[in-house]
C-alpha cells in the first residue's frame, strides 16, 4: 500500500486527488491537509502530492524534502529559479525525489510531445492557452513548458526567430515571449484548461489542440506519478514524459 498525503486537499484539484487516491486499490489517503491544518501527518507518507498555490508551494516542497519525502507537484509557476531552488533542497535530501508536473493530462503531455516533434518543420510557432477565470498564474505551466520544448527543437534545427513584421504594438497584443515563442493567455468564465499550438509554414498551418473538459482528466496521470515516483532516480524530474516512455 502506498501511503499518500495531499496538500491543498480542499481545493478543486486536491479534492479530486483525494477521491482518486481513495478509489485506488493500492493507495491509502493517509493525510489530507489544507490551509490552517498541521503538516505533521504528511511526515510519514510515502508520497506527498501538492496542488496548492504558486505562493505556497515552495514552502511545502521544502518542508517535505527536509523530511525526506517524495513529492509530486502539480502546482504551477515553476521557472528556472524555482527549479534551481528545489535542486538545492534535494542536495540535502539525497534519497528523495521531486516530480514536478506542469500537466498531468496524458493528452496534454502528448500534445507537447507532438508540438516538439513538429516544430523543426515550421518557420512560425505560437501558443494560445485558455483557462477558467480563477487561475492565478499566466501563462500556464503547460504553455511555458511547450514553449521551451518548441524552442529547443527550433534551436536544434537552426531555425532563427519566427517572422514578425510588427513595428508598433499595444502592450501585450503580441502575447508574452517564453523562450523566444509567443504565448497568448485567455482567462474566461466557463473554460477549464485548453492549449493550442499553431505551427505555420509555406501555405499550410498545423494546429495541435488539447482540451481538458473535466479535472478528472488529470487523475490517471496523478495516480501514475504517485505509483511510479519511487522508481525514478533520486533528485528532480520535470514532466510525466519519462514515466510515459516518451523521452
Ligand atoms: P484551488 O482550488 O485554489 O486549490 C488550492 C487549495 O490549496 C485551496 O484549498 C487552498 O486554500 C489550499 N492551500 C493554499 N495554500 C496552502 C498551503 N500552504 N497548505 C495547504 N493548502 C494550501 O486551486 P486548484 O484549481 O486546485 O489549483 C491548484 C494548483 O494546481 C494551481 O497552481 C493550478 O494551476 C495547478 N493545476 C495543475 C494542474 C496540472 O496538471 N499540473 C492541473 C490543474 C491545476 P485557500 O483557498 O484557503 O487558499
Amino acid at each position: 500500500m502506498i501511503t499518500v498525503g495531499v496538500l491543498g486537499a480542499k481545493g478543486r484539484m486536491g479534492s479530486e486527488v483525494c477521491r482518486a487516491v481513495e478509489g485506488a486499490g493500492d493507495m491509502e489517503l493517509a493525510a489530507a491537509v489544507d490551509v490552517g491544518d498541521e503538516r505533521e501527518p504528511l511526515a510519514e507518507c510515502d508520497v506527498v502530492v501538492d496542488f496548492t498555490h504558486p505562493g505556497a508551494v515552495m514552502g511545502n516542497v521544502q518542508w517535505c524534502l527536509e523530511r525526506g519525502r517524495n513529492v509530486v507537484v502539480g502546482t504551477t509557476g515553476f521557472d528556472d529559479a524555482r527549479l534551481g531552488q528545489v535542486r538545492e533542497w534535494l542536495a540535502g535530501a539525497p534519497a528523495a525525489r521531486a516530480l514536478i508536473v506542469p500537466n498531468f493530462s496524458i493528452g496534454a503531455v502528448l500534445m507537447m510531445s507532438f508540438a516538439a516533434q513538429a516544430a523543426r518543420f515550421f518557420e512560425s510557432a505560437e501558443i494560445v492557452e485558455l483557462h477558467h477565470a480563477a487561475k492565478a498564474d499566466a501563462p500556464s505551466g503547460t504553455a511555458s513548458r511547450t514553449a521551451s520544448m518548441i524552442s529547443a527543437a527550433r534551436q536544434a534545427a537552426d531555425l532563427g526567430p519566427a517572422p514578425d513584421a510588427t513595428v508598433s504594438e499595444v502592450d501585450g497584443a503580441r502575447g508574452a515571449v517564453m523562450d523566444g515563442v509567443r504565448v497568448h493567455s485567455v482567462r474566461l468564465a466557463g473554460l477549464v484548461a485548453h492549449h493550442e499550438v499553431l505551427l505555420g509554414g509555406h501555405g499550410e498551418i498545423l494546429t495541435i489542440r488539447h482540451d481538458s473538459m473535466d479535472r478528472a482528466s488529470f487523475m490517471p496521470g496523478v495516480l501514475l506519478a504517485v505509483r511510479d515516483v519511487a522508481s525514478l532516480s533520486p533528485g528532480l524530474t520535470v514532466g510525466l514524459e519519462g514515466l510515459l516512455g516518451l523521452n
